[in-house]
């Protein structure tokens, strides 16, 4: 076992190793295969062969730059889809107290508390003013 170890780090060395987008590679894989198992449909047996091949060639790769670079490009997209999913979630909270507009000049969210009628809004990004009920 100890060998086997030894010649694994020997082969893993200078190597890029897995990321986390390597990981969500091999999570789609593994979902292709289990409904493979299921449906018996080939087309998601061969899309999860080819997932997993994928994910093991980017662990595999001695291109550390590349790969870091495609890593870093899923990390931001994900962060970005969960500062949006927050952003969203605390406008639900927010909706029985304050209506949401977006400014036409700049797309600025801006928030105004309701039940105040028809209103002039004054956008704080850009000071655009725009008219709207609350
Ligand atoms: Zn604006």
């Amino acid at each position: 076992m100890n060998g086997f170890r030894q010649r694994m780090t020997r082969f893993m060395y200078g190597r890029y190793g897995n990321d986390q987008l390597s990981r969500v590679f091999l999570g789609l894989a593994m979902v292709c295969l289990i409904v493979n198992l299921f449906t018996d449909l080939a087309v998601f047996y061969v899309a999860g062969l080819l997932l997993l091949i994928y994910s093991m060639y980017r662990s595999f790769s001695k291109d550390i730059s590349k790969m870091s670079a495609q890593n870093q490009k899923y990390l931001n997209w994900r962060y970005r889809r969960i500062a949006k999913y927050n952003s969203t979630k605390k406008r639900l909270a927010q909706r029985k107290e304050y209506r949401f507009y977006t400014c036409p000049g700049c797309t600025q969210k801006v928030r105004v508390p309701r039940g105040r009628g028809k209103i002039a809004i004054t956008c704080p990004k850009c000071r655009a003013e725009f008219i709207k009920k609350s």
